[in-house]
């Protein structure tokens, strides 16, 4: 086995699903998948999602989209991302829903259907975030045009927030009120990511599309939401340095007496972010330790000091151990960025292991 890997805890995972049911009552259930399940890992998340019970998958792009049916997930599934032309077939034939955001986008499909099933889609509307969608007046005057047009019908109707993670946000409070004073239609109406879903719970609509807080991190804690993601690896070298003695790549680190040092096998190669070096942290034996000089393609230094750290010793680098935590806002905040950043930087090289107990317990501390 790879001697790092990143460990999902599925009734972690579960509870969540459960918590935000909980909160969000009637409301639709939207989760999103989109890169990679937020590095949790898309096919795995998406047939656990399915199977708790989430009403619908979101995710940016077409091959997402059929990496997900080719995994036999037969659940609802939206394309989010802006369509291309060529894309149109495949989204018919993979039974994706996805997004209308602009008469042109419309015509598109109208050239490129062939007859056969409707195209399921969803009308994007810009209420603020200026990414992608129509405005609401453009929206409603598409919508009355294609209510004719055999090609396509319209599911769902959307627009997405730009500054929703705190509350009583007056910009939030404007694009609700934008999309809320659109003439009533048939559709289902989705607004809220994870900051909306948790703090203007008036937005919630029919569908909520929260990612971020399913996956644990959401702006507020809600119910028994947690982290259900680690990042471990195990020790594959040990050595003992001397006073003065430089470490890794133009030596920008040197002991200052006697000490310990202990090789893992990550580096940025696998994703985890070169600006960590001489910042992030290592739990080990249930105590931190720092990681010393420049971090390698493929391995990281840490100084343990004097204390007894062996070849093999668990090492957890986002993720608890013991009585002690490293959490994702941590490494973020050091490496100068955001959780989502962290999280979709973790590469294939490092196996995704799904575990049906948290096995945190079960190492040495
Ligand atoms: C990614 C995405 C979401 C989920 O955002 P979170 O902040 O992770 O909840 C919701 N809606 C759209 C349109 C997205 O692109």
């Amino acid at each position: 086995m790879h001697p790092t890997w990143i460990e999902i805890d599925l009734p972690q995972f579960r509870k969540n699903i459960a918590a935000v049911r909980k909160w969000i009552g009637k409301t639709l259930y939207c989760l999103p998948v989109k890169a990679n399940a937020y590095g949790h890992g898309l096919c795995a998340i998406g047939r656990e999602a399915a199977a708790a019970g989430v009403d619908m998958l979101a995710v940016a792009h077409l091959q997402e989209g059929i990496q997900l049916r080719n995994a036999r997930i037969a659940i609802p599934i939206l394309v989010l991302g802006a369509i291309h032309e060529d894309q149109i077939q495949s989204l018919i034939e993979y039974d994706l829903e996805f997004s209308i955001s602009s008469r042109f986008k419309a015509e598109l499909v109208r050239e490129k259907w062939r007859g056969g099933k409707k195209c399921r889609i969803h009308l994007e509307v810009d209420t603020g975030m200026k990414r992608t969608g129509m405005r609401p007046e453009t929206a409603m005057a598409l919508y009355r045009e294609i209510a004719d047009w055999d090609c396509m019908e319209v599911v769902g109707i959307y627009s997405h927030f730009a500054t929703a993670d705190a509350p009583n946000d007056p910009f939030v409070k404007k694009q609700i009120e934008a999309f809320t004073q659109m003439e009533r239609i048939p559709a289902i109406r989705h607004l809220c990511n994870s900051g909306g879903t948790v703090f203007y719970p008036e937005a919630h609509l029919d569908m909520v599309r929260p990612s971020l807080l399913t996956f644990g991190y959401g702006p507020k804690s809600i119910g028994e939401v947690a982290p259900c993601f680690s990042l471990k690896s195990k020790v594959s070298y040990f050595k003992v340095i001397e006073a003065g003695e430089g470490i890794s790549y133009g030596h920008t680190y040197k002991a200052a007496g006697k000490t310990r040092i202990a090789t893992i096998p990550i580096g940025y190669g696998d994703g985890y972010r070169r600006a960590l070096s001489n910042k992030g942290m290592v739990l080990i034996r249930g105590r931190r330790f720092p990681i010393v000089g420049n971090i390698c393609m493929d391995q990281l230094m840490v100084d343990v000091g004097q204390n007894e750290v062996y070849v093999g010793d668990e090492a957890v680098l986002i993720g608890k151990q013991g009585n002690e935590e490293i959490s994702l806002h941590e490494i973020a905040s050091l490496c100068d960025t955001i959780p989502y950043e962290v999280l979709c930087s973790f590469n294939e090289r490092i196996p995704r292991i799904y575990t049906e107990t948290d096995s945190s317990d079960l190492y040495p501390s």
